[in-house]
């Protein structure tokens, strides 16, 4: 029995209505699971850990009808802990229930997060489906009514850098800092270039290149200072001789895919970074795997310096943006080529 790590079990058993364009999980079918998987899932990790947390959705929270049922089922089947709901909701679902507010006051939701990539056009285009936009939009009004406060993030690229600026006007024109702070809460805006895993990876040639960073965006850029041109980390990791590591420390999460795959939730969801399979892998097996790092992707990974990937992938003459850490994953999913 494994004490000290606390596990989180993260099933894909809700889907998610949205195909955004920088997913890290990497896009994949709205499956319906068997209505008792939670239950089998559970008792697999069972006699392992401890402390296992589960949750039944992976992608967009509460997208299933029975999100009440479904949030009381999710805290009765965790051992030894609790599930988090974070600051994050269902926009989705905010616009066509009206007792979905309701029940996120319930749960004590004071934040939630709503993500734009632009005006209608492009963040309709980004989000993967017509309306979005507007739903955003109409989100944060019914948050607001009720108390809560919306949080714009903004992921920022080449085609869409002038039109976050509009977004921030927009938040401006609506006053949503002034109303949230009526009913005692901060609204906040910020901008980001995300990651580059999954979805996001297939738009590195439209990557913000740091010189283009909007004047008007610069005070609400996320950590500014921790992000480099692809030149500058070029040369910061030309000569460095390690590897790109792995760390779960003692927080565990484990994504599971519709049709039982299991993954860590370092990067995307791709064959090379499948541990394994609930149904065709012994527990102990599978077990050993998770702790062990013992995963395709990452045995591969410990072949190969960064100095080695920044040579044969890195790209000296370009001012694409990035965290550093990111830069390093980019690397090797350019190596990995998946
Ligand atoms: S980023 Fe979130 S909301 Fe968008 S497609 Fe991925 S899981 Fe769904």
């Amino acid at each position: 029995m494994i004490e000290d790590i606390r596990l989180s079990l993260v099933v894909d058993m809700c889907g998610c209505p949205n195909r955004c364009k920088h997913c890290w999980l990497g896009h994949m079918p709205n499956t319906k699971m068997k209505d008792d998987i939670d239950e089998w899932i559970i008792n697999y990790f069972k006699p392992y850990f401890k402390h296992i947390a589960y949750y039944s959705w992976l992608r967009e929270p509460d997208f299933i009808e029975n999100y009440r049922e479904r949030w009381i089922k999710d805290k009765k089947l965790s051992v030894e802990s609790t599930p988090m709901r974070f600051e994050l909701a269902s926009f989705y679902r905010l616009v066509r229930d009206p007792e979905y507010v309701e029940f996120l006051k319930e749960v004590g939701t004071k934040i939630v997060q709503l993500t734009f990539f632009g005006l209608e056009q492009l963040s309709d285009k980004y989000i993967g489906r017509k309306g979005a936009f507007n739903e955003l939009l109409e989100a944060s009004e019914i948050l607001i009514e009720n108390g809560i406060a919306p949080r714009w993030q903004c992921f920022i690229n080449e085609e869409n850098k002038n039109e976050i600026i509009d977004v921030l006007k927009l938040s401006e024109k609506l006053k949503l800092s002034e109303r949230c702070r009526e009913f005692g809460e901060e609204f906040k805006f910020f901008v980001h270039p995300g990651s580059c895993d999954g979805e996001n990876y297939k738009l590195y040639d439209i990557r913000l290149n740091k010189m283009n960073i909007p004047n008007e965006l610069r005070p609400y850029m996320l950590d500014i200072d921790e992000y480099y041109s692809e030149s500058e980390l070029v040369e910061m990791l030309k000569n460095d001789e390690s590897i790109v590591d792995f760390d779960y420390g003692n927080d565990l999460v484990l994504n599971i895919s519709n049709n039982l795959d299991v993954y860590y939730n370092f990067t995307h969801m791709k064959k090379s970074w499948c541990i394994g399979n609930l149904e065709n892998e012994e527990p102990e097996d599978l077990i050993r795997k998770v702790i062990n790092y013992d995963v395709d992707a990452i045995n591969k990974a410990k072949n190969i310096s960064i100095a080695e990937l920044v040579k044969q992938f890195g790209n000296a003459t370009s001012d694409r943006m990035f965290a550093i850490d990111d830069y390093k994953m980019y690397l090797l999913l350019k190596y990995l080529s998946d």
